[in-house]
């Protein structure tokens, strides 16, 4: 089957094949990787090349260091204000939708307080995010954070807001390696892995040199961004299997031509769709053409009543995961690297159909 789920998600098929086979005898040892010691001298190598790779791959500069964290993306939520502004500060943040809210209502928990600059409007062509000019800035925040794609919404910032010296932190849980990025423009940048990277519960933090040594004293140590980074991520015991894995992903992604390659695919994957959703009358996507999602695609039935039949049929076609979140109904086709051009093309195929039988 194609699996269009939000993420958990789909994994590229010759990455899970590869680990079915070293399984039971990683690296010629005879044993698994997640039964070997993560100071183990070939698990160290291959974890330092898993860094390695995603550094190569986001072209990340010296001066930040790449932490294999636990706890997801939501783990961040709270990593970020602890470790980034103390218990007096003020920080900025962009509500983009869903997560965006996730993440204000865990920042209250840390820092004195959470000023949202802006949030997502209601235009006649679709929901956008407000303009910049508009944003009600504080005059010395710890930090300015934002979610460039909102995974429930479909809703995407494409260009990275510029707050002159005030660090910029982003979630990029849902987009991260998905095109080419400019990272020297961030402070940190953090997200859960289980939609570009590998298994849930794992995240990557990229934290600019700068920024550590500030977390307020009762940080939880594992969640310490200054600890992992001498440590070498490995404070505690790591999700082995899951950094593994994860490097086994960036292996595959360097395969397909990093993200340059990748992020051409992507956006010819998602224009396909929207062109389609735009044309018809049976589907529609809320969102402004300028701030659709390249990862996530949501879109509904003009008849509602459909959807249990839509979903129904696309599991027997093979389409499965399309369901949209539960806060926000409808459909939601979530296309990262993973998904083939072919699995957008079977989509098509079968909502032309159902639109012919139905619509
Ligand atoms: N941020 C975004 C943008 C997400 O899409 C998600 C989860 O899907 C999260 C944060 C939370 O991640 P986790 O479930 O790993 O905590």
């Amino acid at each position: 089957p194609f699996n269009f789920s939000a993420g958990p998600a789909m994994l590229p098929a010759e990455v899970m094949v590869q680990a079915q086979e070293e399984f039971r005898n990683w690296n010629h040892s005879g044993i698994s990787v997640m039964e070997i010691s993560h100071r183990d001298r070939a698990f160290m190598d291959m974890a330092a090349a898993a860094e390695q790779d995603l550094r190569d791959l986001m072209s990340i500069p010296d001066n930040y260091r790449v932490l294999f964290m636990h706890g997801g993306g939501r783990g961040q939520f709270s990593a970020v204000p602890q470790n980034i502004a103390g218990p007096d500060a003020t920080v900025d943040y962009l509500h983009c939708g869903i997560w965006s809210d996730f993440a204000i209502r865990e920042a209250q928990k840390y820092v004195a307080q959470v000023n949202v600059v802006g949030a997502t409007v209601d235009t006649p062509q679709g929901r956008a995010i407000s303009a910049p000019e508009t944003w009600q800035r504080s005059s010395a925040p710890a930090y300015f954070h934002y979610c460039p794609n909102e995974t429930v919404d479909g809703i995407a910032l494409h260009d990275i807001p510029d707050v002159g010296d005030v660090p910029l932190v982003a979630d990029m849980s849902s987009n991260i390696l998905s095109e080419p990025l400019d990272v020297s423009r961030f402070g940190v940048i953090y997200a859960g892995a289980q939609k570009n990277i590998g298994p849930s519960g794992f995240a990557i933090a990229i934290v600019r040199d700068d920024l550590l040594g500030r977390a307020q004293g009762n940080t939880s140590t594992i969640m310490d961004y200054t600890v992992q980074a001498k440590d070498g991520s490995m404070y505690n015991t790591p999700n082995t299997f899951a950094w593994y894995l994860s490097g086994l992903v960036f292996q595959w992604l360097k395969r397909q031509g990093g993200v340059e390659a990748i992020g051409r695919m992507n956006h010819a994957k998602a224009n396909k769709l929207y062109e389609y959703i735009d044309q018809s009358d049976f589907y529609s996507n809320p969102v402004h053409p300028n701030y659709r999602s390249i990862m996530n695609v949501p879109f509904l039935l003009a008849d509602n009543r459909l959807d249990g039949e839509f979903l129904q049929q696309a599991a027997a076609a093979g389409l499965v995961g399309l369901k949209g979140h539960r806060f926000v109904g409808g459909m939601r086709a979530s296309i990262y690297n993973a998904m083939p051009m072919a699995g957008v093309d079977a989509l098509l195929d079968f909502m032309r159909d159902f639109e012919k039988a139905k619509g």
